[in-house]
């Protein structure tokens, strides 16, 4: 990979901070834009724009051809089977709250349990509760190890006959453990409950076929991988999508409307009410483009070499605490160091222009298991380089220095 070639894609990344050059490793929260992704969505907005789908007109039609050609790409990455399995949201938040409200609607009642594990970000567990609240089913949860991985063994023995659906992250925002993703269906399917993978923390650093995983919904956001904010998928199977009811009413999502009977749109539409974000879809197909440009075998390597170097490097500090060990990880290192708190740590770093993230990452359960209120993290993208990894050291050191 030409790193100097694709920093400059990324004009966000030549700027300073406090005088100081940018060291972003805050991919996690969000990666930035290449200049492929933001010039094509304003080119849309001076020359394209109209509204999708029901004009007759010129520009709606290459508008609606932009944004079903959008489709088609997320399709082809993720390898679904039809468009129509290709549901476009708001964000993997708004995709997992879609399939807690119609899978929920659909097939779940009082008593009936849903997986979830330890290791899970709040909106792969808040839409649980409130279905929780709303029809009384119960959130079973799979522990994990002290290194940070899934436990296996009480993964399998959490079935039974109320169990209906396994919800578990692809790739832990914390931890950075990928989980064994091909196990996990597999011994779900064994028992015939389908499976929902959060891909957040997957979609920019893996490739993914959700024909070859056999997975039931697979869902991402756009922002992760170096796509636009405000836009993310919902990848379902037809044999559910097709039995789930609406999420929202409105627009788009109807075939006929009349107040004695409404017919729903036919699939991916009855579930995209009202104006999509039709600009934001043609940003994250671009995003996906760019990301196949490089290719994801490279992206995965170039990563996993970061990663391994990183935790090496940060082993090496007195007082190092790592935050996740899990034999199978990338991306992500978090940790603390001696008694600094996370938030100390992260706003010295800061001031050295280097951006982490503190806190608890939207995961106040895996911070109650682990037993600590936050962790400092930094999450690498295709972009950052061993040079970068040496600046957070340092700076590591340094802080430490000050206490
Ligand atoms: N799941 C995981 C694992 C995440 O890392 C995130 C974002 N931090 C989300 C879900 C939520 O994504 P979004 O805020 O884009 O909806």
């Amino acid at each position: 990979m030409d790193l100097d070639k694709i920093r400059a894609d990324f004009p966000i990344l030549s700027r300073e901070v406090y005088g100081k050059p940018l060291v972003y490793l805050d991919n996690g929260a969000t990666s930035q834009k290449p200049r492929v992704v933001v010039d094509a969505m304003s080119d849309e907005y001076f020359t394209v724009n109209a509204n999708v789908h029901r004009g007759v007109h010129y520009l709606s039609q290459q508008a609606t051809e932009l944004h079903e050609g959008a489709r088609e790409i997320v399709r082809r990455h993720i390898n679904a089977a039809s468009v129509g399995e290709v549901i476009f949201t708001r964000g993997t938040t708004e995709s997992i709250n879609l399939v807690a409200s119609c899978f929920g609607e659909a097939f779940l009642k009082e008593g009936d349990e849903v997986i979830v594990s330890e290791m899970e970000h709040h909106s792969n567990i808040v839409p649980w509760q409130l279905l929780e609240q709303r029809k009384g089913i119960v959130l079973r949860v799979v522990p994990i190890t002290n290194e940070g991985e899934l436990c296996m063994d009480e993964y399998r023995k959490i079935f039974n006959n109320k169990t209906k659906l396994v919800s578990l992250a692809h790739v832990s925002n914390v931890l950075g453990t990928i989980n064994p993703v091909r196990e996990i269906i597999e011994i779900a399917h064994s028992h015939d409950v389908p499976v929902l993978l959060d891909g957040a923390q997957a979609i920019p650093h893996k490739a993914v076929d959700v024909q070859a995983l056999d997975v039931d919904f697979y869902v991402f956001s756009a922002h992760k991988a170096y796509g636009p904010t405000g836009v993310g998928v919902l990848y379902g199977k037809e044999k559910w999508l097709d039995k789930m009811p609406p999420y929202q009413g409105g627009g788009e999502m109807i075939q006929s409307v009349s107040f004695e009977k409404t017919v729903f749109n036919e699939l991916p539409f009855k579930f995209e009410a009202g104006t999509p974000d039709y600009v934001g879809t043609t940003g994250l197909a671009k995003a996906l483009e760019y990301i196949d440009s490089i290719g994801l075998d490279k992206i995965a390597a170039h990563e996993l070499e970061l990663t391994h170097y990183a935790m090496a490097r940060l082993s090496e500090i007195e007082g190092m605490r790592l935050i996740g060990t899990a034999k199978e990880k990338t991306s992500v290192v978090s940790f603390l160091v001696g008694n600094i708190h996370h938030f100390d740590m992260g706003t010295l770093l800061d001031r050295l222009g280097i951006a982490v993230r503190t806190g608890h990452h939207c995961a106040q359960p895996l911070m109650i298991r682990l037993g600590i209120e936050g962790t400092v993290r930094a999450s690498f993208a295709l972009y950052n380089t061993k040079e970068e990894v040496d600046i957070l050291i340092n700076g590591i050191n340094r802080v430490c220095s000050m206490f």
